[in-house]
């Protein structure tokens, strides 16, 4: 009999009243080992009823309880690091180092949250008129719901709740149902920090939980990061219901490489942002933008970089790249190879065919490259989301920055040269959330914000750093005074 993987509700692991599971895969061998719960209405509204209990107090506590917790989260997460790089390792499939780079990074958004004291100082002008002082503070929103995608289920989940929490929010989390156990790791060891009951849940299921979230009362706010359709759907849903909601999209990432780049390490760097966690990342590099006469040498360099790639279990210490996170998705990618090979690329290197020994029956796709690829084929327009790179090619800088520019996504980009002035000038002009000069993945730290522009983001802020706290708290301005004269004054107030 499989493993069940419960909910987290109310300090608890709980299975809830639900009946539906879903199938969780360990991907290098393709078999499902464990079930997850998926919430019904009951669920949910116990979850988020859980969470409008704890709420009350928590946004109550002072500062210095908050952030005492914080520290001590920030040690247990430290010291369980590859314990959560294993449980992710075993549902997602990518390999160990890469996994704890994640609890890493989202480790330092709970190192920023611990500062929350700092972040969440107001602001305060005296003697805005006689005796009169104004000033303004932020206070948290009550119940937040975040919503997350299978390719960090650490690093997302992280971006969200530990800054939400710190502003004095509680916590509804819908990890995604494909590698949900993480999540529920992460809240277990919130409350072993000292995290009271119900601050935050971790409630499991499909697209019925995810909108009964957004339909739910008493829920105030939604983070959400995930495909760029759903993102929409979230967005537009959740803002008719009168709810804040940031919704993160999907992405389809350029890497310039101007000819008087360094073209190894451009080579060295496509290869790395492209095929690594087999190009599950929003931030991947998917399309190489190579300009002028860079092409042709630039191509041999990737492709003899990604033929020596070594496609493992994530679990071997040799491995590279694992496997992709389901069979479905797996052969979605695939048939995108398929067709770029129908629409006329040249397919450089085939990743098609390939499993290890003894794991035959594993999510396999070896990395996967294209050259002379155009902006019509489907290789080009949509997001993969899988380990393959299409080398676009274009004689000048002027046409790289048209072509990133007429892209729907904007999530990142990268410029490879040696010439400041070049990257100055693309830094400028590209209509892109993140860009990076000679850094091919320019995910921002976590005190800096992140999120992209076009359909790579809906709403207004971006998360963690100020946007974070901004999104998680409202302002409330006030003008104060102590009078000891009376009067009446029908006049509208002015300074004087
Ligand atoms: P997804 O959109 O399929 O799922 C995201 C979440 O939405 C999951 O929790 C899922 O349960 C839920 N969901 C799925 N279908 C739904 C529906 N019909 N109605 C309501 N909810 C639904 O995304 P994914 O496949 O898990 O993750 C990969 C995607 O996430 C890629 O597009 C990737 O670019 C994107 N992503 C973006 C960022 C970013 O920062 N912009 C970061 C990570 C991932």
């Amino acid at each position: 009999m499989s493993t069940t993987i419960p909910h987290w509700i109310d300090g608890a692991r709980t299975t809830g009243v639900s009946s539906r599971r879903s199938d969780v895969f360990n991907p290098a061998l393709g078999i499902a080992e464990k079930q997850v719960v998926l919430a019904e209405q009951s669920d949910v509204d116990l979850a988020v009823s859980s969470a409008l209990k704890a709420a009350a107090s928590w946004g109550e506590s002072s500062l210095s309880t908050r952030t005492r917790i914080l520290f001590a989260y920030r040690q247990l997460v430290h010291e369980h690091r590859d314990e959560l790089a294993a449980i992710i390792t075993a549902e997602h499939g990518k390999v160990l180092s890469d996994a704890a780079g994640e609890v890493q990074r989202g480790l330092e958004v709970v190192e920023f949250a611990c500062g929350i004291p700092q972040l969440l100082k107001g602001e305060h002008s005296e003697q805005v008129s006689r005796g009169v002082d104004a000033y303004s503070i932020r206070q948290p929103l009550g119940v937040v719901a975040g919503i997350t995608p299978f390719n960090f289920p650490a690093m997302v989940p992280m971006w969200m709740f530990p800054i939400a929490i710190a502003a004095g929010n509680t916590f509804v989390l819908k990890p995604s149902e494909r590698d949900p156990s993480t999540a529920v790791r992460l809240a277990e060891l919130f409350s072993e920090a000292g995290l009271p009951d119900g601050v935050l849940n971790v409630l499991h299921g499909d697209a019925f939980a995810v909108n009964a979230l957004l339909d739910h009362p008493d829920v105030s706010a939604v983070s959400f990061v995930g495909s760029t359709p759903i993102a929409k759907h979230v967005y537009s849903r959740g803002t008719a219901n009168g709810k804040r909601v940031q919704a993160l999209g999907g992405a389809k990432n350029h890497m310039v490489v101007l000819p008087d780049a360094d073209l190894d390490m451009a080579a060295d760097a496509a290869v790395s942002a492209g095929y690594g966690s087999a190009g599950e990342r929003c931030m991947a590099i998917s399309v190489v933008v190579a300009v002028g006469d860079s092409g042709d040498e630039l191509v041999d360099k990737i492709a003899s970089r990604t033929r020596e790639l070594t496609t493992l279990p994530g679990t071997d210490p040799a491995a590279q790249m694992g496997p992709l996170v389901t069979g479905v998705h797996r052969d979605k990618v695939k048939s995108y190879v398929d067709s770029g090979e129908q629409e006329g690329a040249t397919l450089v290197v085939d990743g098609r065919g390939y499993a290890p020994s003894g794991h035959e029956n594993g999510f396999w796709l070896a990395p996967t490259l294209f050259d002379h690829v155009t902006s019509d084929m489907s290789i080009y327009s949509d997001e993969i989301f899988g380990p393959v790179l299409s080398v676009v090619r274009v004689p000048t800088f002027e046409d790289a920055v048209d072509l990133v520019n007429a892209n729907q996504y904007g999530n990142g980009t990268a410029i490879f040269t040696g010439d400041g002035l070049a990257a100055r000038e693309y830094q400028h002009r590209v209509h892109v959330g993140m860009v990076g000069i000679n850094i091919p993945i320019p995910v921002p730290m976590a005190y800096f914000s992140f999120g992209g522009w076009k359909d790579s983001l809906f709403g207004d802020t971006h998360v963690h750093g100020a946007e974070g706290v901004k999104f998680y708290t409202r302002a409330k301005a006030i003008t104060a005074r102590w009078p000891r004269q009376h009067g009446i004054d029908l006049g509208f107030p002015t300074h004087g």
